[in-house]
């Protein structure tokens, strides 16, 4: 008998079955209300809450998979049903991550939990890095935190942009700059507790896509939280920066960390969309007549779904990949991570248009799913590192050069 099975077990099966149908029932029935509506979705995440799909003890189940794929499973289902619900619902568990990669385990058993509250008492959370002036180069971040030692606080000072649940959390992980000097090496996550003065939402934007997902600015002026704040802990920054003063190497950067543990998720995302306009697209093209003949006869049409089916398995793969070398702690060597999100993200804005295409006129107005699935697909090449972000990651990787 093999060790080696691409099937998933049985866990893996009841779990994608249970997201699977909410994300049938609750989610994709409520899509084209919360598009329009351009708001955060707080009845369908306190349905989430009620059957414990919202919950520290769900994330806790996911991540405990040894697979780690169980957390990728869950994505692409909830993203099958819709991408912008899908990630208000999903959004809290960047800021887990952050804490889950740079926090201590008593700085994880504590602020986790916090990040969802209970069906009674739901709370959000929100990671920040990006600011107006640094996006993909993260290393050149300008919000600062310095240490006041007579209180033992951290003072937060800056602006976030484009925040996922940013001013509306109640717990934010935010990524600033202890000693700019040293880029990101310099640059540590701090755990901003709900209640904290100082912290507060700027400017909503209205998007493209993802709509029921609210994104926007985050202002920290003198927010004061207390020195635990700081994941990881200050004696471990104050190692790694004086590592990095003496140009010695270091493997963890505060944002890159959290990065680098959700980009396989970030992909089973995409996965989900492109799935969804796949199948949306597959069912019309067998009932739509032209011609005297339904569409799908055409070679044309036909060849364009073989191609979808083929590039979403594709990009499932290279997520599923990821996700277990993240949970077996394998190194990236190729930048299978990077790989993976960058893959799944154009597939979905691929797939997606090809949908728009089968469809013709039906495909381009607001009746149908098509074109809000190729609008919540575009992202996915945008945030959590752009694709051109990815390909330089990948390239660097495979090359040992330090490709601009
Ligand atoms: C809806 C939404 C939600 C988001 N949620 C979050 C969040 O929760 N937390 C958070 O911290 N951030 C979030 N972001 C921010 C997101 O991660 C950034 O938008 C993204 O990293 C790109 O940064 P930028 O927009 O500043 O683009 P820029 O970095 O200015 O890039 C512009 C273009 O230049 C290209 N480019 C830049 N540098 C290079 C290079 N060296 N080589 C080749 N090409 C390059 C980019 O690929 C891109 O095409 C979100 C963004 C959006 C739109």
């Amino acid at each position: 008998m093999s060790d080696f099975s691409m099937e998933l077990n049985e866990d893996q099966i009841q779990i994608q079955k249970w997201v699977h149908d909410f994300a049938e029932t609750v989610v994709r029935p409520a899509a084209h209300e919360w598009d329009e509506r351009e708001e955060t979705p707080w009845p369908i995440i306190k349905e989430a809450a009620n059957i414990g799909l919202y919950s520290f003890d769900f994330i806790a189940n996911c991540f405990a998979d040894p697979t780690g794929l169980t957390m990728a499973i869950a994505n692409e289902e909830m993203s099958w049903g819709d991408a912008g619900i899908a990630l208000s619902i999903f959004g809290s568990t960047l800021a887990v991550a952050g804490i889950f990669a740079n926090g201590t385990p008593e700085q994880q058993a504590e602020w986790i939990p916090q990040c969802f509250g209970t069906p009674d008492d739901i709370k959000l959370a929100a990671f920040g890095v990006s600011e107006p002036d640094a996006g993909s180069d993260v290393s050149s971040l300008k919000t600062r935190a310095v240490y006041d030692e007579a209180t033992d606080e951290w003072v937060l000072n800056g602006t976030k942009t484009w925040i996922t649940n940013g001013g509306i959390a109640n717990t934010h992980v935010i990524v600033a700059s202890v000693d700019p000097a040293l880029g990101s090496r310099g640059q540590a996550s701090f755990v901003i507790p709900e209640g904290t003065p100082g912290i507060s939402q700027g400017q909503k934007f209205q998007k493209m896509g993802i709509r029921a997902s609210h994104t926007a600015e985050v202002v920290l002026a003198d927010c004061r939280v207390p020195g635990r704040c700081l994941l990881g802990g200050k004696e471990k920054l104050d190692e790694r920066m004086a590592r990095a003063r003496e140009g010695k190497k270091s493997s963890v950067q505060a944002a890159m960390a959290t990065f680098e543990a959700s980009r396989p998720l970030v992909g089973a995302q995409a996965v989900g969309i492109a799935r969804a306009a796949y199948e949306y697209s597959l069912d019309y093209a067998k009932e739509r007549k032209q011609f005297g003949r339904a569409i799908i006869e055409n070679q044309a049409i036909a060849f364009k779904l073989a191609d979808m089916k083929m590039a979403i398995d594709a990009a499932r793969l290279l997520v599923y990949r990821a996700a277990w070398m993240a949970a077996t702690r394998k190194r990236f060597e190729s930048g299978e991570g990077s790989m993976s999100k960058l893959f799944a993200g154009e597939t979905a804005v691929w797939v997606t248009e090809q949908a728009i295409q089968i469809m013709g006129g039906y495909g381009y107005v607001r009746e149908y799913p098509v074109e809000r699935f190729h609008r919540d697909s575009k992202i996915y090449t945008i945030f959590e590192g752009t694709s051109e972000i990815q390909r330089l990651i990948i390239a660097r990787a495979i090359s040992g050069v330090h490709i601009k």
